[in-house]
């Protein structure tokens, strides 16, 4: 199943006319990186946003569209067209221990713009937000332009150099924003290091077909020591299998036909025979970290640049996005005034410091008292009370679809 988009449907086309100069160079072209070009330029900034793919195709990557990214296109004026882009609505998450199925989430009772989470590709929502900022005349992307290095003046970094198909070039910029993803080129330049929180597991994504009969919700099973997320993009499945860290090698030494028997037991169907052969499966190396400190004079580091998130809850294009509106809600005037100073760039993480250690916080304890045990002893946990008293009370149900679609701290476009 190929979904990949056809390269006319890649709406950005790279503009490298006009000075190597700019107020801000931004390096990486993911959720964090375009949603600040794009705040940043549509509040009167110039900036170049540097993405080195030629185009945003990204196969089982952050999906997940939560409430508190709606409410941003909303108040950008965007949603009514953010919606128009091919998604499917998720309104509940459910789970199963065992036999038993339990409703963990309820989504509907939001105070939000979007009741609901919208699944999108990735590259869908990259297109959809690099050809907004196309239409901006301070918005600069260089798609196929890898950031390679910092330009310093002392202690300042003054810029990027980034490497092209026809050769180095140089960006001078008042700031340079890290967005590049969690292994982060940029910080290493700057020669920071992040402080490792760990995680017990890896993923394994992998699509399966949709079958008469299926249902349509956010899927999480349990069962003999595994646990295994049905995520339901339309025409098909897309799952993820969760495995003891570093394991994956052991999985493939086990067999084709023996991981299929284990995903068709998971799912609950005869076969899985779609997955042709272990290229069809993505291994994420499942990592939780963050940098001890998110900026330097004229250098600051956001999305999983500056923390990496556990795929727990699906949060992490949503806090990349945060963290861009954040940084342009403090950052847009100084930058316009030509003024930015290193206590403005850490005001960014005195704001979103708080939102990243409280979501990895839930995150690290669900990895280290649910899932842990789990993988080690093999054995199906028993549901907790709390599980069952949320049966018994559904409203008990909208802490978690608060938590989840809102997160700690959300943030609103000034
Ligand atoms: C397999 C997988 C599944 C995931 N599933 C989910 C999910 O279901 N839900 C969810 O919310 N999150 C998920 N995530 C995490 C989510 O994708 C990230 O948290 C989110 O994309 C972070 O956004 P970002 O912009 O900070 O970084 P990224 O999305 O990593 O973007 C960084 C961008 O920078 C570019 N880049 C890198 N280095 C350079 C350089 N030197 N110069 C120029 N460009 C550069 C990269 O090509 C990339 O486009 C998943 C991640 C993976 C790997």
């Amino acid at each position: 199943m190929n979904v990949r988009p056809a390269a006319a449907e890649v709406t950005v086309t790279v503009s490298d006319t006009g000075p190597l100069a700019c107020r801000c160079v931004i390096a990486g072209g993911g959720p964090a990186g375009i949603m600040a070009g794009f705040l940043l330029a549509r509040a009167g900034v110039d900036v170049i946003v540097l993405e080195k793919h030629a185009d945003f195709f990204r196969d089982f990557r952050g999906d997940t569209i939560h409430p508190s990214t709606m409410d941003v296109m909303a108040e950008l004026g965007l949603l009514d067209d953010f919606l128009k882009v091919p998604h499917q609505e998720v309104h509940y998450g459910e789970a199963e221990i065992g036999e038993e199925k339990f409703r963990v989430a309820d989504l509907t009772h939001l105070r939000t713009h979007c009741r609901f989470i919208a699944f999108m590709p990735q590259w869908d929502f990259l297109n959809f937000l690099a050809s907004q900022g196309g239409k901006l005349p301070r918005f600069r992307l260089m798609m196929a332009t890898e950031a390679t290095d910092l330009m310093r003046e002392g202690a300042r970094t003054v810029g990027v150099v980034a490497k092209t198909a026809s050769g180095e070039i140089r960006i001078r910029a008042d700031l340079t924003i890290g967005a590049d993803g969690r292994h982060s080129r940029i910080r290493e330049a700057a020669g920071l290091e992040v402080e490792d929180i760990g995680a017990p597991m890896d993923v394994l994504w992998l699509r399966l077909a949709r079958r008469p009969g299926d249902e349509h919700a956010v899927l999480g099973r349990f069962v003999d020591g595994r646990f295994f997320i049905m995520l339901d993009r339309g025409d098909y499945w897309q799952c993820a299998m969760v495995i003891r860290k570093g394991t994956f090698e052991e999985v493939k030494r086990a067999g084709l036909a023996a991981f299929r028997a284990r995903v068709a037991r998971f799912a609950k169907r005869d076969n899985a025979d779609e997955i042709e052969s272990f290229d069809d499966v993505k291994l994420l190396t499942v990592a939780v970290d963050r940098l001890p400190e998110w900026a330097l004079p004229g250098l600051l580091f956001i999305g999983d640049a500056a923390h990496a998130m556990s795929p727990i809850g699906g949060v992490g294009i949503n806090l990349a996005i945060q963290d861009a509106v954040a940084a342009a809600n403090i950052l847009s005037d100084p930058l316009r005034d030509r003024r930015v100073t290193l206590d403005e760039l850490r005001q960014v993480q005195r704001r979103r410091a708080f939102p990243t250690w409280a979501t990895q916080k839930v995150q690290t304890t669900i990895q280290n008292q649910v899932i842990d045990p789990m993988l080690t002893s093999g054995k199906t946990p028993k549901a907790p009370a709390i599980l069952r008293l949320a049966q018994r009370w559904p409203f008990l149900q909208r802490i978690p679809a608060r938590l989840i679609g809102l997160g700690f701290r959300p943030e609103h476009v000034r």
